[in-house]
């Protein structure tokens, strides 16, 4: 199976703020901006050859992003791996005793299917895995 880093996830206090200085580390503007109501966030999404770097908003107090600050701080949130077959990457990862947050893909933004593995088990770091919609 093919595996790839889709992008890194990063939690940021205000998008106005932080989407300025990617834009010069970067070269270049986000190709576009999502929000996703039901995990309370707002994306800016910039391409990097194969990957994106996400910036990630949280838009109330209750989001996951805004949490994830309040007790860590800003910084990395999670990578996240692009697989071919998610439900079968997931039996993988549990018969060889990972802990996962999601046993069964769900969707996430753009008709992906997307599924998150504990970050007990990943040495502390939120890891996501998605699929394409078509695969
Ligand atoms: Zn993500």
């Amino acid at each position: 199976m093919k595996r790839k880093l889709a992008h890194i996830g990063i939690a940021v206090p205000k998008l106005a703020d932080a989407v300025p200085v990617f834009e010069i580390i970067l070269g270049k503007g986000p190709d576009c901006y999502e929000e996703v109501t039901e995990q309370k966030v707002k994306t800016a999404i910039f391409g990097t050859g194969e990957s994106r770097v996400e910036l990630l908003e949280g838009t109330a107090d209750d989001s996951p992003i805004s949490k994830y600050i309040a007790k860590k701080g800003s910084g990395i949130h999670h990578l996240c791996i692009q697989v071919e077959d998610l439900e079968a990457e997931l039996r993988r990862l549990k018969e060889a005793g990972l802990r996962l947050i999601d046993e069964v893909p769900r969707k996430g933004a753009e008709g992906m299917l997307v599924a998150f593995i504990h970050p007990k088990s990943t040495a502390g770091i939120l890891v996501e895995l998605n699929q394409q919609p078509n695969e």
